[in-house]
């Protein structure tokens, strides 16, 4: 048995798991053992490295997932509006409290860095602070208040001690930055993502609905379907949360930079205020950063980690996301088998207590009668203690649908169209399966019946529930049909 089979997780976790993608994991290889422990979507982080390391990770992930035989989801993740520090003298500055430091214009023609003088990868940083304002170096570390303000300079006092490093990100909670969501290198990315069949794409900082709507025209002018995943990490964000779900594919609760930018210790309160609202709206939900943090570092997590990614789970998240994890740590593997065995486990607890999805119940794409034959056979399925549901869909709405729905029995999703297979490793509790004959019930059955024998999940005398339509309404799934396996 090769290493990668021997990783395969024994039965897929119905939370799905994003890995986000660095040097610690970025060769093919590795990229193959992470998707047998259980990854479903890989994220790529444009935040980080070239055009050149993104078109070398993307063809090893392809490889990969060829290698494994499994689809697996590409999320290219756009920087947006993140402002960085620039270079400091020696790399590094200590700031102690009562200290002085000053904001200036970067220089046009470099020059030898000055101590205690700030430059940021946003010019008209200096225009838009006033006194008063706050900002937040080094991840929320590091707290700044402006209190001088000149023509080129914005002169801050260190309320909140600790080092900042050349390049770490600056954050000012509640200062309204004229920055657009999508500049001019983030267009760029997502041109770039569009013409690589990237399956999603993330839009970080997003203020507005029109925000996404902008990224979503500009995919589509690409002839792109990819998906835009809203990062909700600003407190405007916040306050405009149902248009900007509404207007996004998928929502990731962004909590790195959503700690900084809002009081840390309001971070949970608004992680379930987010997931309630995706949940009222379907839309599928990542919840992102520092879910086993110390796993770094370590082959253990810490017990409160192992509890967040259960509560995230029971608040009714569809994803749980590994960042620096996977990204820089030395046990990337383990994390994704920890994450998924996390998962297994706290599962079961939550069809005691399913979220409540919204009154309106059809999700974007899913007509009234394809959303009743859904929730009935989910019922069904239930019923008859089914050991699988199975569902044909061509943009994958249907599948989406039943995941919404947390239909606990394990999905099936077919599809014609291999983007829609990528798309649904996405959805929660639905197991994408390639090359399913999807025009004809009774082989689409058959072929079902011999991948769940060969794979562990059926056997003699098992019920399956196939959701798929009679042709009579051409939109919509309109039939259910029971087998019982021989
Ligand atoms: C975050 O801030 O939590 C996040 C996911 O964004 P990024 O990792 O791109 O900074």
């Amino acid at each position: 048995m090769s290493a990668v089979q021997s990783a395969c997780p024994p039965r897929p976790s119905q939370t799905k798991i994003v890995a986000t993608i660095g040097p610690a994991c970025c060769k093919e290889n590795q990229l193959a053992e992470l998707l047998a422990a259980g990854v479903d979507v890989f994220r790529l982080n444009t935040a980080h490295g070239d055009r050149r390391e993104h078109e070398h990770t993307l063809a090893a992930i392809r490889s990969a997932a060829a290698k494994v035989g499994q689809p697996v989801a590409v999320l290219v993740d756009l920087a947006g509006p993140k402002i960085r520090l620039g270079e400091l003298p020696g790399g590094q500055l200590t700031c102690d409290a009562g200290d002085r430091v000053r904001f200036v214009r970067e220089q046009l023609t470099p020059r030898e860095a000055v101590p205690g003088e700030l430059c940021t990868t946003y010019r008209p940083l200096v225009d838009e602070l006033a006194v008063g304002d706050r900002v937040m170096l080094a991840d929320g570390t590091v707290g700044l208040v402006v209190e001088d303000r000149g023509e080129d300079y914005a002169q801050c006092r260190v309320v909140q001690p600790g080092l900042i490093r050349s390049r770490q990100g600056v954050n000012l909670p509640g200062v309204k930055l004229s920055a657009p969501a999508i500049g001019p290198i983030d267009k760029e990315n997502a041109i770039w993502a569009a013409q690589n069949g990237v399956d999603f794409v993330g839009l970080s900082f997003v203020r507005t609905a029109d925000e996404v709507r902008q990224l979503k025209s500009l995919l589509e002018s690409h002839d792109s379907a990819a998906q835009v995943i809203a990062k909700i990490e600003k407190p405007e964000a916040l306050n405009h949360l149902q248009e900007i779900i509404e207007a996004a594919d998928a929502v990731m609760v962004a909590r790195g930079d959503l700690g900084v930018e809002i009081d840390v210790a309001r971070v949970a309160v608004v992680q379930k205020e987010i997931v309630a609202v995706c949940n009222c709206c379907r839309r599928p939900v990542i919840i992102a950063t520092q879910m086993l943090d110390s796993m770094q570092h370590s082959r253990l997590p810490t017990r409160a980690e192992v509890t967040d990614v259960a509560n995230a789970i029971l608040d009714g998240a569809d994803a749980c996301m590994l960042s620096g994890e996977t990204a820089i740590g030395k046990y990337p593997r383990q994390a994704v088998e920890m994450m998924h065995r996390i998962a297994l486990a706290t599962e079961p607890l939550c069809r005691e207590r399913p979220p409540q999805p919204g009154p309106d119940l059809a999700a974007e794409g899913v007509n009234q009668i394809t959303e009743a034959t859904v929730y009935a056979a989910g019922r069904m399925a239930e019923r008859l203690d089914a050991k699988l549901v199975v569902v044909a869909t061509a943009s994958g709405a249907t599948a989406l649908s039943l995941a919404k729905n947390r239909n606990f029995v394990p999905t099936v999703g077919v599809s014609d169209s291999e983007a829609t297979l990528r798309r649904m490793c996405l959805y929660w509790g639905v197991i994408p399966l390639p090359g399913a004959p999807t025009g004809d019930s009774r082989a689409l059955l058959q072929y079902i019946a011999d991948w769940g024998k060969t794979a562990g999940l059926l056997a003699g005398g098992d019920r399956i529930v196939l959701i798929a339509g009679t042709g009579l309404a051409v939109t919509a799934h309109n039939m259910i049909v029971v087998h019982e396996l021989e």
